[in-house]
């Protein structure tokens, strides 16, 4: 066979992620799909803003179709950019300008735009990345050549090792990749974590004088519960890149819209942005959907109705802590992260499934012995997954 054989493992092999959601598809149609429970996937529940429907509908009604629907400069429409940059400047007070910001088509290629730009080829260049993190960071790193290290966090906060960190940087670290609010915790990494990250790896720098470089993947900073904050990690690192999206916040994970917004201050900051142009260029992501850059453009202020989410996070996490699970409470994202009630996650995944339940066994997020389960679904659907949630812990002893 003359082809690409990691190419072939990744598409052969599905991620567990989608290998339950195509059960839960199966099981189904054969027993009723309000009799399973299905918290495997992360796609939002809430619907987009209607602002979002409005401007495409007015968007269409109103403008030339062929530049609407035409080739956008490579990095993205230079209006959209320009009112992303204002957002963030005023949102956050970072000086920014649209020729720090590169449109692409959500978190994903970002990170791999991003991971691409710093990362030199044949050079060893490490990249860490904080369990329990989103699997797809390990093909997003390895295809940009680099090789993954796994920091392990704290102990039942799920909050970022400093000292596990410090550690495991070496000569060959390049970047390092925080997401916060987190899949699969739903842990927003305080900014006392954030400060000392921030400490640590400028140190770091300094002592291989060079920078390592922090990739802020960002596609649940909106969805936050209570009063949290989420530091803007520009504020407190100049070598950052943000990768950011609108799959979630505005809930469009189909419309693939999202950008990389480059810290002013990185040292090189405009090379740097350049390398991210050439990445977006050799990896095929040049000029992310035109219609949606227009459309968000019109609406980065529309929120979702992220209370939902929160009711469900409180319905879930009260039932469940109650029935004995053990879980951190989570500030954000629309994940609840749940220890296994036995060792083997994977196991204690199958014995969910005969109480029609499907959890995600979180081994590949770097942490054994948990499940993730994503509550970004009906509120209907979790009140009525209660009793067996219940009866899956009896069934324990507990
Ligand atoms: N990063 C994290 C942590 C995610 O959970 C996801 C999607 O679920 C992504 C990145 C990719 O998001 P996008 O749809 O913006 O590509």
């Amino acid at each position: 066979m003359s082809f690409n054989k990691k190419m072939f493992a990744l598409g052969n092999k599905r991620s567990i992620i989608r290998e339950i959601f195509e059960y839960s598809k199966i099981r189904s149609a054969e027993i009723g799909a309000d009799k399973v429970f299905d918290f495997s996937i992360g796609n939002p529940s809430v619907p987009a803003p209607a602002e979002v429907n409005d401007t495409v509908k007015s968007l269409i009604d109103t403008e030339n179709s062929v530049s609407l629907h035409g080739y956008t400069s490579a990095q993205g429409d230079a209006l959209v950019r320009a009112k992303i940059a204002d957002s963030i400047r005023s949102r956050f007070g970072v000086d920014i300008t649209p020729n720090h910001i590169y449109m692409t088509c959500g978190a994903a290629a970002s990170l791999s735009i991003c991971l691409r730009a710093v990362i030199e080829d044949n050079s060893g260049d490490e990249v860490i990345v904080f369990a329990p993190f989103f699997t797809e960071y390990r093909v997003f790193i390895e295809n940009a050549g680099g090789k993954v290290v796994v920091s392990t966090p704290v102990e039942k906060t799920f909050q970022i090792d400093i000292s596990d960190l410090e550690e495991r940087i070496c000569e060959n670290t390049k970047a390092v990749i925080v997401n916060s609010p987190n899949n699969p915790s739903g842990v927003v990494y305080s900014e006392e974590t954030v400060k000392a990250l921030c400490e640590v790896l400028k140190r770091k720098s300094e002592e291989y004088g060079r920078p390592i470089y922090l990739i802020a993947d960002e596609p649940y900073r909106e969805l936050v519960y209570s009063q949290v904050s989420v530091p803007y990690l520009m504020n407190y690192y100049d070598n950052t890149l943000v990768c950011y999206s609108f799959s979630k916040s505005l809930s469009l994970p189909g419309e693939r819209i999202g950008y990389i917004a480059v810290c002013p201050n990185m040292t090189d900051g405009k090379e740097i942005y350049l390398a991210v142009c050439g990445a977006g260029r050799s990896l095929g992501y040049v000029c992310a959907p035109s219609l949606f850059q227009k459309v968000i453009g019109e609406c980065l202020d529309a929120k979702v109705n992220v209370e939902a989410y929160r009711e469900n996070r409180d319905i879930l996490y009260n039932a469940l802590t109650d029935y004995g699970y053990e879980c951190v409470k989570p500030d954000g994202a629309f994940y609840l992260f749940v220890k296994a009630l036995e060792d083997d996650a994977y196991k204690f995944y199958e014995k969910a499934k005969e109480y029609e339940i499907l959890v995600v066994p979180c081994d590949d997020f770097g942490v054994s012995g948990y499940v993730r389960i994503a509550y970004c679904t009906d509120k209907s659907k979790i009140v009525n997954s209660l009793p067996s949630f219940k009866a899956l812990a009896e069934s324990y002893g507990i």
